[in-house]
Formats: C-alpha cells, structure tokens, sequence
C-alpha cells in the first residue's frame, strides 16, 4: 500500500496540473507526504495556461488482446486525445470539466497477450465458415497500422507474455497508471456436473473443440481424441483402408446446451471437409472431420422459445440441404407443441418476443411428426427440447468411453421470462460416440489475483462497478471477464465505452496511485527482458501472419491461411 501511496515525478507533474482534487477522500488517500505536496502545488497552480510538454503521458496496460482489448484500447485513446484538445483548446466549451486542464499530454498503451497472436476469439472462437465476422480483425490491426498518426497516442503489442506467470499484476499496477483486465473467459467451461462428465473418454467441452478446428496451440491434443470417437471400428470387419478422406463418418455426436456455440460445432461437424474447404480450418483438422459426421443431435433442457440461438445460426442449420452440404435438418412437432406452455406464448407477445416468434415460425416451418420422419440426405442434424441430461454412460463394449447421454425429459414451470425445467421421470437414451458440453464458458482468476479479493467466484467475473474495481486501485475490467461470457463481439463496444467511461472519470478525479517504480513500457520491457521472455511484437506477428498465407502452405487458393498450430513454430516465423 506504502508503495501504491507515493508518488512519481510523472505523477507529481499531474498534480500540479490538474484539477483541483474534488472530495476530501481523495486528500485523505493521499497520505501525510502527498497532502503537504498537493498542498504546495495547488497553491502554487493557479495558471489554466498550462504548457502540454511538462505533462507525463498516460501509460496503460490492457491485459488481452481479444475484441474486449482492442475496444478499450481503442475508445481509451479517443477520449484521451480528445480530452487533451479540449483541455488546451480556448476554452468556449460550455462543459466544466472539459475546459479545466488535464493531467496528461499524451496516452501509450501497452497491450498484452499471453498467445503470439491477438485476436483472442476472433481467432479461435468465430466458426471458420463465417469468414464475413472475423473481418473484425481489420478494424482492429487499423489501431497499429494507424500508429503514428497521432504524437500524442501510442500502441504496443506485447504477444507471448502470461500476466501472472512471467508478470505479476501486482508489478504491471506499479508500472502503469492504469491497468484493463480484458482477459476473457477461455479458460474454464461451466459444468453440468451429472456422472460420467469427467471420467469418460469422448465427452469434450465445446470450448476445447472449438479452439481445436480453429488451430488454437494449446488444443491440439483434441483432435486425436475427436478422431477415436468419429472413426473407431464399428466391428472387426470395417477397415481402415475403406475410409477415405470423404467418407461420412458413422458416429452419433451429442450437443449438450442450445446457445450459438453449440449450433456452431453441429454445423462445423455436420460439413466436415467438403464444406469446409475454402475457410481457415487447418488441414490437420479437416483430415479429422473427413465427409462430416452423419448424425448430431443438439439438445436442450428448456423449450425452442427458451433456445439461447439467434435465427440467423439456426437459419444455416435449416439451409445445409439447400445449399449441397448433404445435410438435413430435423426438428419434432411434438417437442415444439411441448414447449408452447401460455408461459411461452407470453414470451413469444412480450417485449424482445419478436426475434423469438420469428425462430418459432421458422421451427415450425421445418418440424415433422417423430414417425414421418424421412430424407435422402445422408447426415442430419437434429434439434431436441426439453431434454435434461442427468448421465453420462459409458459405452457397453467400452466402459472408459462414452456410449449415451442419459435425459429425462422435462416440462416447463413458472412465469413468462423465468420458466424452469422440471424433471417428469420420463426417461430418454441418447446414443453418443462424442458428447460436446456446450453451456457456456467459466471465467477464472488472474494466478496472484486470488488474494486481492476481486474475483466473484459464484459468477465468474471480476468484482466492479462499471468496469472500475472496487477501492483504491488502478485496475479496470473489460468484456467476458467483466460482465460473463454474453453477447457478440460488438457487445464490446458498449462495454468498453462503460469502462473507459470509469477510467476516464478516474483520471479526472484521482491522483493515479500507480507506485514508485511507474515507468509504463520501460520498465516492462526492464521485467521480461530479465526474465528471458520471448516477446511478439506488432511486427514479428504480422510475419506469422506472412507465414501463414505463403501459398506453398495453402491447400488451394481460396483458403485464407494456413494457420500455425505450435506456439514454437509461430516463435520462428516472428523472427524470421
Ligand atoms: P449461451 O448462449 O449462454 O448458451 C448456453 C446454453 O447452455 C443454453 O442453452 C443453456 O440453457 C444451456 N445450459 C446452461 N447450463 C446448463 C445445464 N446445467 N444443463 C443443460 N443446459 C445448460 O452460451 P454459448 O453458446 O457458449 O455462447 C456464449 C456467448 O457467445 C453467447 O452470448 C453467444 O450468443 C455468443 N456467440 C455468438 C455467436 C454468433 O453470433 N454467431 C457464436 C458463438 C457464440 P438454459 O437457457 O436452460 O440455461
């Protein structure tokens, strides 16, 4: 604390220059030594006429280089920039705050990433078939790219450095005036804690299978399991020479959850190699999913009005035949007319029931009696309601694998908008080869963050109030690991601007408490210099990425890239 209380020469020159501190908190924080200097700089700091080159610049230190992080960074420079306008411009601004001095001539950023590469799950999360949302990656190189443009603004990429293993937060809030979490919710699944769950072979999270087809360096060990579970011999007469890089395998893939990742994976597994040809999927990954999987089953515990799908991702499952993938697309009557309570009908009529009564109609459109259930294509993907599973079962010629998912089937209880499931002892067996846990992504702490006492481990976020932590800190949070794992990529928008809103009101209504060793991105480079960290920088990605689009590691020329799967491998290409 003694350390977050004193001040830097950069700090001081803040103080000098800033707004009067407003409450008599703000003069209690800062300790005997601050309140006496504070007092000989405020007497003295009568000028408005303030000299912007005797101001430090901003360090900040954004802790992933994800959406959320690429958002903050961004909204945090423009308010800075535009607040360094405002306090030098001749002040005809009818808004107080902004027509007083700000401490600051200038904003550096330091954004760092644990992977070589940023993106976060621009890169690893988005399906690679939909090509049109990871062009997000070009609004966000543009903060790079624009570097420079502005003497006042700086960005840095920082790729290979784990904050917490090779850097303590701790040391990262005495380097820098401010500090964004914006780590996300990658490393960790909720879980649905029934039997079976962790002991089984072939019962994967989504999140892991995920990250595996879109070529994330730490699950690669997936693919070998999912290649057990899709191409095991069915019996001692199959051979493996029959199986060719087309052929459809004859496995049963149970979904558990029905938000969008989970209608993600069934597609991605549905189109197997042929639909998938011209994305980033890597080739490793292809060789895996061959013609696609000829039966996935996406299951949920509530209703298809309780679905946590959007139409469009639905529409793309109900499309797969249409557009050749050799995939149809079922859905029961019976379960649809189950989950229609008056509840469900409310929530169709109330308010946000529009997007829900357009995937109803769109359900019903498609749905089929169970027994006239019939089609020429020879996969399908199939869409279950009100199924809770409450096992996971081993494989009877098997017993270390997973054989089925144990359901029984549910109705619903409750009022519009808060409908629960509720068990009717009725049983259902579900035939499974692969089970993908789809409910939802687990945020965990910082390593060294769980003595600061800022974790919530009933939700799985940082403590805060509109991005802030809570008491005397410089830590601000951003994104999944601010608000849960909700929302799309845009959602980060608004969060960031709420967080940059709290950072901002931060610099004009406190003295930075970052500690005696505050020297931003000198004394970062000082720490992993000393401790041998192979820093990626801005432009030792960009030569990863020039490795991966060289057209000799291509498949054919509409694959995007060939993305590098060892984190050793990306380290090479950086420096080549
Ligand atoms: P999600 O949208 O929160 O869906 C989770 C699903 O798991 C729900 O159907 C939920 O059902 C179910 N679930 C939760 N706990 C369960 C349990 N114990 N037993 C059975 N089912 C359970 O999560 P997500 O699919 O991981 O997606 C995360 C976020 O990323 C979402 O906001 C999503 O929209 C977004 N995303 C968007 C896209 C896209 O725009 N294309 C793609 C991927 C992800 P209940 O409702 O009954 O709890």
């Amino acid at each position: 604390m003694l350390k977050q209380c004193l001040l830097r020469p950069q700090t001081v020159a803040f103080v000098m220059n800033q707004t009067p501190i407003r409450s008599s908190c703000h003069l209690a924080r800062l300790g005997s030594t601050r309140r006496s200097l504070w007092r000989t700089f405020s007497s003295t700091n009568n000028n408005d006429d303030v000299n912007n080159d005797n101001k430090p610049r901003l360090s900040v230190a954004v802790v992933g280089a994800g959406p959320a992080g690429f958002y903050a960074s961004k909204y945090l420079t423009s308010s800075v920039l535009k607040r360094i306008t405002q306090s030098t411009s001749s002040g005809d601004d009818d808004d107080d705050t902004h027509s007083t001095p700000f401490g600051f001539s200038g904003i550096d950023i330091d954004l760092i990433e644990r992977l070589p590469t940023p993106y976060g799950l621009v890169r690893y999360g988005v399906a690679p078939d939909h090509p049109e949302v990871k062009n997000v990656e070009n609004d966000f190189a543009a903060l790079f790219n624009k570097q420079g443009e502005s003497q006042n603004s700086s960005i840095n990429f920082y790729g290979n450095v784990d904050v917490g293993k090779q850097i303590p937060l701790s040391k990262l809030q005495s380097l820098y005036d401010v500090v964004i979490l914006a780590y996300g919710c990658q490393a960790a699944d909720k879980r649905l804690n029934i039997p079976g769950e962790d002991t089984l072979e072939g019962v994967l999270s989504a999140r892991e299978f995920v990250a595996w087809y879109n070529g994330h360096p730490e699950f690669q060990h997936i693919g070998p399991i999912v290649e057990r579970c899709l191409w095991k011999k069915k019996s001692n007469t199959t051979n493996d020479d029959d199986i060719t890089e087309t052929s459809i395998s004859p496995a049963r893939v149970v979904v558990i959850g029905q938000g969008n990742v989970a209608l993600d994976v069934a597609r991605v597994l549905a189109k197997g190699k042929p639909g998938l040809i011209d994305t980033d999927t890597p080739t490793s990954v292809l060789n895996v999913l061959k013609g696609g999987v000829s039966h996935v089953s996406v299951v949920g515990r509530r209703g298809h009005v309780q679905g946590a799908f959007t139409i469009k991702e639905l529409r793309e499952l109900t499309k797969l035949d249409k557009e050749g993938h050799n995939v149809s697309f079922v859905v029961r009557k019976e379960e649809l007319e189950m989950g229609m309570t008056d509840a469900s009908m409310e929530e169709l009529k109330g308010p946000g029931g529009r997007p829900k009564s357009r995937i109803d109609k769109l359900l019903q459109d498609n749905a089929v009696e169970e027994d006239a259930q019939s089609t020429d294509a020879e996969k399908s993907v199939e869409i279950r309601f009100l199924l809770n599973p409450t096992q996971l079962a081993p494989h009877e010629s098997n017993l270390s694998k997973v054989g089925h998912v144990l359901c029984e089937r549910t109705r619903l209880e409750g009022d519009p908008g808060k409908q629960r499931p509720v068990g009717t002892g009725e049983m259902e067996e579900l035939p499974a080869d692969l089970v993908l846990v789809s409910i939802g992504y687990r945020g965990m702490p910082l390593e060294g963050m769980e003595e600061l006492d800022f974790f919530d481990s009933s939700s799985s976020t940082v403590v805060n109030e509109h991005g802030k932590l809570p008491g005397e800190n410089n830590l601000f949070v951003t994104g999944w690991i601010k608000r849960g794992p909700t929302g799309i990529i845009g959602t980060n928008i608004m969060d960031a601007k709420d967080t940059v809103k709290s950072v901002m009101n931060y610099l004009e209504t406190s003295v930075p408490v970052a500690g005696v060793e505050s020297q931003g991105r000198d004394g970062l480079n000082d720490h992993l210099g000393a401790h041998d960290v192979k820093v990626v920088d801005w432009n030792q990605f960009l030569r990863i990425v020039s490795a991966e689009i060289d057209t000799t590691r291509l498949r054919s020329e509409a694959q995007p890239r060939e993305k590098i799967l060892a984190v050793s491998e990306m380290l090479n290409a950086a420096q080549r």
